[in-house]
């Protein structure tokens, strides 16, 4: 099925070259783009942006949603035109109105408040963060004291840390592992946010662990798949690669993280572009090799408009670098599932559409 989100185009200038210059560009010898695959939406970004469509087309608007669904503009532009409005906290949302909880997840005091003031509820967290937070929930329970490595102020970081304030301490950096006090080394676990780099999170957990030996591992990994797949594509273009051009957006944790590992694996230069008309034609200066990758919550079309620039440039040869095969699924959030049930509507399962080739 598609998406709204998949078939819109962003508003966005693209006045670089002339039209002459345009028709009359073609491949430049030497010059070549290696396309990441996985790249784009997961299965968590999929199922929560349908999440709000469903919710439009079968409430109708306005649906009311907790935070941005995912962190991309285009995303929230989209679904903002079709109806979806945007808060930052449930005490915005009128009284016994709908209101979708982000991918990124709420913690118990958000579904509390949103309990007392009588809205109705759909939860589109993705699985993968829920489980972060039954980990924290289970561990609490037995009295561990939770190391918790993400970045304080992001809003999955806030969800779970809401699970069990009193067991978690947030550990921001690597260098935060030494000021780092715990009330019993020997019951102490370490979790994570879904969305960092895995070389960074294992620095971090190496130094956790040769301050606490004792301190236990989580039951499986956090850092979710997309995000590790999405690194590991990026991984093997870097070293190849003169430039390297991330779409996705400030606030995206995947997508920034991209940037940094691209950079490490010895990118020449790596930028971070929410449109192609961020695309700065200085960058092309002496490159010959241009690797393309998305964050997680990026729509295919604002790669394909990135293409189709660097095409302008001379770019136009590409190959597909791919690492990973994705076919995760996540069905829909269980209380839209019922009013789809309700309405005839047979939306299952969604996800997965980040390995789809694009040109
Ligand atoms: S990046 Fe990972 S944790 Fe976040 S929504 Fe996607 S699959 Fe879920």
């Amino acid at each position: 099925m598609s998406t709204v989100v998949d078939l819109s185009m962003p508003t966005v200038p693209r006045v670089r070259r002339t039209p002459q210059e345009i028709a009359d560009a073609a491949p430049v010898s030497g010059r070549k783009v290696l396309l990441a695959a996985p790249r784009g939406y997961c299965a968590g970004v999929d199922r929560a942006v349908i999440a709000v469509e469903k919710a439009l087309e079968h409430y109708g608007a306005p649906v009311y949603v907790r935070k941005e669904i995912v962190h991309n503009k285009h995303v929230v532009q989209t679904l903002e035109e079709r109806g979806a409005v945007f808060v930052e906290e449930t005490d915005e949302v009128p009284e016994g109105a709908l209101v979708v909880f982000s991918a990124h997840g709420v913690s118990p005091a958000v579904v509390q408040s949103a309990h007392d003031r009588n809205l109705h509820t759909i939860d589109a967290t993705c699985p993968l963060v829920t489980k972060v937070h039954r980990e924290a929930v289970r561990f609490a329970k037995n009295d561990y004291e939770i190391l918790l490595i993400g970045h304080v102020g992001h809003e999955e970081v806030e969800g779970t840390f809401g699970e069990a304030p009193e067991h978690i301490q947030i550990v921001n950096s690597p260098e935060d592992v030494d000021t780092l006090e715990v009330r019993d080394p020997d019951k102490v676990v370490w979790l994570s946010q879904t969305t960092l780099s895995v070389d960074e999170t294992m620095e971090t957990v190496n130094r956790l662990r040769a301050k606490f030996p004792n301190m236990i591992d989580p039951p499986s990994d956090d850092i979710c798949y997309a995000t590790s797949n999405r690194q590991t594509a990026i991984k093997e273009i870097a070293p190849q690669a003169d430039l390297v051009i991330v779409v996705g957006s400030a606030n995206s944790s995947n997508s920034v993280r991209l940037k940094e590992v691209a950079l490490e694996y010895g990118a020449a230069r790596a930028e971070r572009v929410d449109f192609a008309n961020q695309v700065d034609e200085s960058w092309f200066e002496g490159v010959a090799t241009v690797g393309v990758t998305s964050g997680a919550s990026v729509p295919e079309v604002l790669v394909q408009q990135v293409l189709d620039l660097l095409a302008e440039y001379g770019y136009g040869s590409v190959e597909e670098v791919v690492t990973a095969q994705e076919d995760i699924l996540f069905s829909l959030p269980k209380e839209l599932r019922a009013k789809l049930a309700k309405d005839g509507d047979t939306t299952r399962g969604l996800g997965g559409r980040g390995t789809k080739p694009s040109r």
